[in-house]
């Protein structure tokens, strides 16, 4: 459970080709981080494997099962965005109970699985406050709250922290690893930040415009990256 596999996936908006096509597969548990500078395609990316944007060309496996024509309901996927997109009028526990909700589970499951969740991301004591009242850290941690519930398949993030001060983004980043440490779910995460991808991936998945320049350990990449423009965007010596 929780793999996904790209098999020639392209993506076009009109005339131009943004993503030519791509392979790729991810496995079962795996950290795997889209790196590359802004407008590469790694948002692009994202949402064809969510199901927000519709392949031009190519297939999209989820575990194992042709997953291309499928709803993003359907796909077993919760994406975590960076704008948080809480509802400002609904408490904390509402928010997070939304998805289930919609989904017509019964209260008491309802209301175990948000507890749950809020144990898990230390917001417990925060359930009855209004997103307007809380920092941005726990604002987003209420939207992984809410991706958490729905047991996922996979957790699909696109650059979840780039709103939040430096300090913060450095907690964040260490809750986030502690959290696939804790569920050990498949996460695609997506940032620009170098930094972010060194620290928190199994993979890297390095991007420039839409071409994935190489794939492999935040080691392989530093000791052995492919060319130049790896090389410059990891840091390394070549
Ligand atoms: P990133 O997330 O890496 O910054 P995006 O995936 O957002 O990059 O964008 C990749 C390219 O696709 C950019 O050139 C962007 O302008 C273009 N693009 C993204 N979404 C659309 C769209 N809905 N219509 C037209 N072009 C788009
Ligand atoms: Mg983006």
């Amino acid at each position: 459970m929780g793999e996904i596999v790209l098999k020639g996936v392209t993506k076009r908006f009109g005339d131009v080709e943004v993503i030519p096509p791509i392979d790729l597969a991810i496995h079962d548990g795996e950290f795997v981080v889209f790196v590359g500078p802004s407008g590469c395609g790694k948002s692009t990316l994202l949402r064809l494997i969510a199901g927000l944007e519709d392949v031009s060309g190519g297939k999209i496996e989820i575990d194992g099962k042709d997953a291309t024509e499928t709803a993003p309901s359907d796909r077993g996927l919760a994406m975590v965005f960076q704008s948080y997109a809480l509802y400002p009028h609904m408490s904390v526990k509402k928010n997070i109970a939304f998805p289930l909700k919609m989904a017509k589970l019964p209260p008491a499951e309802i209301e175990a699985k948000v507890q749950a969740a809020a144990k898990v991301l230390n917001l417990s004591a925060y359930l009855d406050r209004k997103p307007g009242q809380l920092s941005g850290g726990q604002r987003q941690r209420v939207a992984i709250g809410r991706a958490i519930v729905r047991s996922p398949e996979a957790f699909l993030f696109d650059e979840p922290l780039s709103n939040l001060d430096a300090a913060l983004r450095v907690n964040m980043r260490l809750e986030i690893s502690e959290l696939h440490h804790t569920l050990k779910t498949t996460m695609i995460y997506v940032t620009h930040d170098q930094v972010e991808a060194m620290t928190m991936a199994d993979k890297i998945v390095v991007l420039q415009a839409g071409r994935i320049e190489q794939v492999g350990s935040p080691l392989e990449l530093y000791r052995t990256p492919r060319n130049r423009f790896v090389a410059g965007f990891i840091g390394s010596p070549k």
